[in-house]
């Protein structure tokens, strides 16, 4: 039945008969071989993960992709440094007399962004809404208020609105991720900033802010004299009520304070201290690089990266006595694509006139570190860059009826992806749950916080012959029963023709990108097309 389809799609597009090879059968083989047990889940700094890493290289040899990474090797050395706050880290506000002190993971959770073992941390705390300065919206939290040496209070997500004309609407944008508030603080000198969580602005409960931040975490490591904060964290709602006691003042009467566009930032008259002790411990990992180089004397210096993360979160806490997490679908079908795209591009008779740029990053799990280290040390530099196609976690769930490109509407690529969807015969939907933020939470966001244009290619959310509501019906399956679970296993009876085909629409899309004359861009007026390079360091663990 594949087969046949194979013959259908190069009788009708011409394009891919030249080159049509791409076969979800090897990316099955692939995503098969990267999720077995013997692979251990491919964690950061785990046996299993170094055995992922030789695979990849070994199958970019094989396919005749040549080395990219350090000293003619496919590898770039990614020094990471694991940090975990222990438990008797100190947080507490006091005013006056009275003091309040708050319990790790019961009231507070949080990191020194320090890299040392103790931080202490000591500010007046000033509540400065959203923390957003976003001119292009006519929004700015901070009035020009000076919060040097302060500690920031503050929510995250924006203000809310239904107009698209207004942090566009229902979607989240990045100033509404808190890794944005943090970047923030850092810029304007804060020594500290404390989100109070509600589950209305996080979009998500407690637990999960606690479960995110009460383990180790990978960072980049901070280079000489990098500005940072001592803290960066979160606090209960109940905490940060108690926190805002001490002013007079209560969470809903700030949260609509902070809805207003004449908002102005809360001196709290309340000092912070806190002291966060940390083990810190070195990580050495890798991306994985290969390249095929243009054809064009010129252009060559350019390139199109395909990227998919290799590594999952290894061995762990054990559910239903297995505590391998295989990582099949996240991020094993995204590598099955990557070395297929890499061997259907190594053997094109006629290369495309721009190289092409194959890299499996590292550290995606723990909060996109992989690609951020590759952001801010690019194998070509961020303006020969043509664009960053990633993929991450594919459903192999039988024949797709479109793809989900989140974010290439940023971009001057997106004319030319609706026809390629055109010729392909795929729809593109878009993103179900746009307040999800999902742009800012897969490895092409790295490159586009560097100012490259990036988006992934998604998994399908309609599958042909299949009744109404399949799609939705397998997404939440997979997100509820299998997401980031020892369960994420290789299944014999998977249908990898959806995988197939966002592959194939990856490569025709590259490889039309690889040759056009004009390089792409960010749409103007796109929040990234401002974006300094100054902001290609960004902090904060990514929650999930
Ligand atoms: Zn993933």
């Amino acid at each position: 039945m594949f087969k046949a389809f194979g013959i259908l799609v190069i009788a009708a597009f011409p394009v891919l008969a030249q080159d049509g090879s791409i076969s979800a059968e090897r990316i099955r083989e692939h995503t098969r071989f990267l999720s077995l047990d013997l692979l251990e889940g491919h964690g950061v700094g785990q046996r299993g993960g170094e055995i992922a890493t030789e695979y990849m290289a070994t199958q970019f040899a094989l396919a005749g992709a040549q080395p990219a990474g350090d000293n003619g090797s496919y590898f770039q050395k990614v020094p990471l440094v694991g940090i975990e706050t222990t438990p008797d880290a100190q947080l507490s506000a006091a005013v006056g007399g009275k003091s309040v002190d708050f319990r790790w993971l019961e009231d507070f959770v949080g990191v020194s962004q320090r890299q040392t073992p103790q931080t202490r941390l000591e500010g007046e705390a000033i509540f400065v809404g959203h923390g957003i300065t976003a001119p292009e919206w006519k929004w700015d939290d901070f009035k020009g208020v000076d919060v040097k040496g302060k500690v920031l209070v503050l929510f995250t997500n924006e203000p809310a609105s239904n107009d698209p004309a207004f942090f566009e609407g229902r979607a989240l944008t990045y100033y509404g991720r808190w890794v944005y508030k943090y970047e923030e603080a850092v810029r304007r000198g804060a020594v500290g900033a404390i989100l109070i969580h509600t589950t209305p602005t996080a979009g998500y409960g407690w637990e999960v802010v606690r479960n995110s931040w009460g383990r180790e975490a990978p960072f980049v490591k901070l280079a000489p004299g990098q500005p940072s904060l001592a803290f960066q964290g979160w606090v209960t709602r109940e905490a940060g009520e108690k926190l805002l006691a001490l002013a007079g003042k209560t969470v809903d009467e700030l949260l609509a304070a902070s809805e207003k566009r004449d908002f102005q930032p809360v001196p709290l008259g309340v000092l912070i201290r806190g002291r966060m002790p940390a083990k810190i411990r070195e990580l050495d990992t890798r991306n994985v690089a290969a390249m095929v180089p243009g054809s064009d004397p010129k252009l060559k210096d350019e390139v199109v990266v395909f990227s998919a993360h290799w590594d999952h979160l290894g061995i762990g806490t054990p559910v239903n006595g297995d505590a391998i997490y295989n990582g099949a679908i996240d991020n094993g079908t995204g590598c099955g694509i990557l070395l297929e795209l890499a061997r259907a591009w190594a053997a094109l008779p006629q290369k495309p006139r721009r190289s092409a740029l194959f890299l499996s990053v590292t550290a995606e799990e723990g909060g996109l570190r992989g690609s951020e280290y590759y952001a801010a040390h690019p194998l070509y530099a961020p303006g020969k860059t043509a664009i960053d196609l990633n993929y991450d976690a594919l459903y192999p769930f039988g024949r797709a009826q479109d793809v989900v490109l989140t974010g290439a509407e940023r971009t001057t690529v997106w004319p030319m992806a609706q026809q390629i969807a055109k010729r392909l015969n795929l729809e593109i939907s878009s993103d179900a749950q746009p307040e999800q933020g999902h742009y800012f939470r897969s490895d092409h966001f790295s490159f586009a916080h560097a100012g490259m244009p990036a988006f992934s290619i998604g998994h399908a959310t309609e599958f042909l012959g299949k009744p109404a509501g399949y799609g939705q019906k397998v997404w939440e399956e997979y997100n509820s029963k299998h997401y980031h679970q020892p369960s994420d296993e290789f299944q014999a009876d998977w249908d990898f023709t959806a995988v197939e085909q966002a592959a194939e629409y990856g490569f025709v899309l590259g490889m039309e990108i690889a040759n056009q004359d004009k390089l792409p861009d960010w749409r103007p007026g796109d929040q990234f097309h401002r974006l300094p390079a100054s902001n290609t360091i960004y902090h904060g663990q990514m929650v999930w």
